[in-house]
């Protein structure tokens, strides 16, 4: 099955996002950079892209179901000039996929044209978009990103200053935004700093990613992560800073990002995600030692911290495993029976490197198990004399509702079973899981991450975000 034939049997569906947000300020021809900017971000999201380019008179889109390379050709570029930009990946995570629900949204309000991009999931969404329906709206999408197309377009908020900041005020939940007018672009991050976003300088513009990479794509240069609670406003004046949240005690960074979601290359949350990940795999290798022969990463994600385990114990590490890069990630495929299918095409074994030893493997994650269970198995056939597996972040025991997709309790294999029980599961001679304190343990602001996903202490309420807020219109 090809991959488009795979995005059309899960159309349809109510939607989260968790993507990849570039957006470009002040070039005479921004789409081609976009464009290589997104094609940096597309593991953050394989469903669909789009691009939105303004001229300063008119704006124009592109978008598509499907990988960044299969959306643009020549001829989207040839209709997308202009000097501003912002393009959106995108991956649903509680669903499916339709082109209502591709990014960025472009909706027409009194005042002009908006476009918005969102990476996250918004919590109060659904309160939100019921109190917008019953007073008359239309909702075009089932995204929960159309809530503030929603806001921004109310008279209410229309009238008042700081009207995009009264708007992101009545988020509640995950949220990095990208969005444009016709003469400016725009990027806030949600009071907790849930996902990342970053500015950067190419040339003489502005340039705004969810990740680093996707600047290093195009030769621009990091200047900064925008801070949780900023808007960040970039127009033909300049660059204009604004916050539309008082300061947190602290912030709730995904941690998620560094252990699996970001590329190893990009900077996040004050880190490179390599150096974390390799310090995973030193911190793995003294919370669990073993005597093993061989150490293997489970590509991509996992050989980092294989780097870092094998350079700790002094265990060489091998190439166990070959990834076949024309599949995509199986994680980030929706429905459980095509990521099984994928699974099994990923991976192979190389079994000159395996056979007859005792084999340490390194993975990311346990999220259902079935796809660890499924490489230990291969690793057992292709002759491995023992299998120990180090898993470079603790036990993923509750759902995520900030925008990765841990869909329901019932799915994570570590809320069912204990890790003994699991190891049995997976057919491993040996199991560990890195500490939550190991987890923390590369960064100097430890409460500045969210671990609700290991411990089920969500730094955004779930019920009250969802039952009890109303919008400042309604309650005043
Ligand atoms: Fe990230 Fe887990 Fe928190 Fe979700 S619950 S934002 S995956 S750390």
């Amino acid at each position: 099955m090809t991959q488009k034939g795979m995005q059309k049997s899960y159309m349809c569906k109510d939607i989260r996002e968790s993507c990849g947000l570039f957006g470009i300020f002040g070039v005479s021809d921004v789409a081609p950079l976009i464009y290589q900017g997104l094609f940096a971000l597309q593991h953050r999201g394989q469903e669909g892209a789009g691009i939105v380019v303004s001229n300063g008179k008119k704006i124009r889109s592109a978008k598509g179901l499907g990988l960044v390379n299969d959306v643009f050709s020549k001829k989207s570029f040839d209709s997308l000039k202009g000097h501003i930009g912002i393009g959106h990946v995108r991956y649903s995570t509680t669903g499916t996929t339709r082109i209502q629900n591709v990014q960025p949204l472009v909706a027409e309000c009194a005042d002009g044209i908006w476009a918005i991009a969102h990476n996250g999931n918004i919590v109060n969404a659904k309160s939100l978009r019921r109190m917008y329906q019953e007073s008359g709206s239309i909702f075009q999408t089932s995204s929960d990103s159309e809530v503030l197309v929603h806001i921004l377009a109310d008279p209410m908020y229309r009238r008042r200053p700081r009207r995009v900041e009264r708007a992101l005020e009545e988020m509640r939940g995950a949220f990095s935004f990208l969005l444009m007018t016709r003469d400016s672009m725009m990027a806030a991050r949600d009071p907790f700093g849930f996902r990342p976003l970053s500015i950067g300088k190419y040339e003489d513009s502005y340039v705004i990613a969810s990740e680093t990479c996707a600047m290093a794509q195009i030769g621009a240069t990091f200047i900064r992560e925008i801070d949780p609670g900023e808007l960040v406003t970039v127009n033909s004046s300049g660059l204009h800073s604004s916050t539309f949240s008082e300061k947190k005690d602290h912030f709730a960074q995904c941690i998620f990002e560094h252990i699996y979601f970001a590329h190893p290359d990009s900077n996040l949350f004050g880190r490179n995600v390599h150096s974390v990940r390799y310090q995973y795999g030193r911190q793995l290798a003294m919370e669990y030692p073993v005597d093993a022969d061989i150490i293997i990463a489970i590509p991509d994600s996992g050989n980092s911290a294989a780097l870092g385990f094998s350079q700790c114990s002094e265990i060489p590490l091998d190439f166990g495993f070959i990834r076949n890069h024309y599949v995509g990630r199986t994680f980030i495929m929706p429905e459980a029976q095509e990521r099984r299918h994928w699974v099994d095409m990923k991976l192979a074994v190389l079994p000159e490197v395996v056979k007859g030893k005792r084999v340490v493997a390194i993975d990311d994650s346990i999220v259902r198990g079935n796809t660890s269970a499924n490489r230990i198995k291969y690793l057992r056939k292709a002759g491995a004399k023992e299998v120990h597996v180090r898993i470079s972040c603790p036990p993923i025991k509750y759902p995520c509702y900030y925008g990765i997709d841990f869909p329901t309790k019932k799915e994570l294999i570590a809320t069912q079973k204990t890790t003994e029980e699991i190891r049995d599961m997976l057919g491993a001679d040996s199991l560990g899981f890195i500490s939550l304190e190991g987890l923390l343990t590369p960064f100097e602001n430890q409460k500045d991450f969210c671990t609700a996903c290991f411990t089920g202490n969500y730094p955004v309420e779930i019920k009250s975000a969802q039952g009890k807020r109303t919008l400042e219109r309604y309650s005043t």
